[in-house]
């Protein structure tokens, strides 16, 4: 009897946890079902980030490892800016944190670029239409002695197969990522609110290189059909696309070698103004 007794109040026990625990889940999925996903901006340097940070209302800091997320709101909408750092590695765990942490509807990654088209100069905006990975490359066959052939690099498509990248012809291939469509058609939207430069849509090419030889920019602009150069867009956008998570790459021109335009780190704030332009026409949208 005693035995029942028990076996009977254990039983009651666990069913009990069990509603509970499931009740919390049920109200706690309603709850972030209402909550709106916010919009991530990224920006690698401070003087890149913390601007736009500053523009938001009702801001919490948050920290996961070197990553600094500026939670916030813009027009009522929550919108984080994220300071990733600078370079690919940063951008792609940043975004993956963020993509987990956050539940982002729409990423937007931005900042400072070099130019690699002779006809857009420094304050010209260039909106990701693609974006594509510049480091990553096959080298020719040479032997000892036979030197280095920088121009004879072949491009290498990392997603192409989970075979060997060296010996898979189908990875020969440059792989773009693209810029989503509805974020290109907010900033295409309020282009005309951008006035310190014009506004393009184009190629972006992202590697941990600052390319200072003209040949070897005309190289890419050629070959990869780059309008700019920067270190974090197209790591961003492949872990964005292993998320299915829309990515827009935003870069204004800090200078850009092939015509002597000189660095200019005033851009990265005119840059951040347009962005704030493009989020608010994006977040009428959603
Ligand atoms: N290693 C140097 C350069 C950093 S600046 C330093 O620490 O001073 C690099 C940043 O500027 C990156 O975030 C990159 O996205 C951007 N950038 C601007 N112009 C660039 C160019 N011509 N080539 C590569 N990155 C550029």
């Amino acid at each position: 009897m005693l035995k029942k007794l028990s076996a009977f109040i254990t039983l009651a026990v666990l069913a009990a946890v069990v509603l509970t625990g499931c009740s919390t889940s049920q109200e706690q999925g309603a709850a972030e079902a209402k909550e709106q996903q916010p919009i991530i901006v990224q920006g690698p340097m401070p003087i890149e980030a913390e601007k736009l940070a500053d523009r938001l209302e009702d801001v919490k800091e948050e920290k996961s490892g070197s990553f600094v997320f500026y939670k916030g709101k813009l027009d009522g909408y929550p919108v984080i800016i994220a300071k990733t750092g600078k370079g690919m590695e940063n951008t792609a765990a940043a975004t993956a944190v963020a993509i987990e942490k956050y539940n982002p509807a729409a990423i937007i990654n931005q900042g400072t670029s070099g130019g690699h088209d002779p006809g857009l100069h420094v304050f010209d905006i260039v909106l990701g239409k693609r974006t594509v990975n510049l480091g990553s490359l096959k080298t020719g066959s040479l032997n000892e002695n036979e030197g280095i052939e920088p121009k004879n690099w072949i491009p290498m498509d990392l997603m192409a197969s989970e075979g060997s990248a060296g010996e898979d012809p189908d990875a020969e291939n440059i792989r773009y990522f693209k810029g989503d469509e509805q974020l290109l058609a907010a900033a295409t939207a309020v282009k005309d609110e951008y006035e310190k430069g014009k506004v393009v849509e184009g190629t972006i090419g992202s590697a941990d290189v600052w390319n200072n030889e003209v040949d070897r920019i005309n190289w890419f602009h050629e070959k990869f059909g780059t309008s700019v150069e920067e270190m974090e867009g197209a790591a961003g956008a492949q872990i964005a696309a292993a998320y299915d998570v829309p990515y827009l790459g935003i870069r204004v021109l800090s200078n850009n070698k092939v015509n002597g335009g000189e660095y200019n780190p005033k851009t990265a704030e005119a840059n951040q103004a347009y962005v704030l332009e493009v989020l608010k026409e994006y977040i009428k949208t959603k």
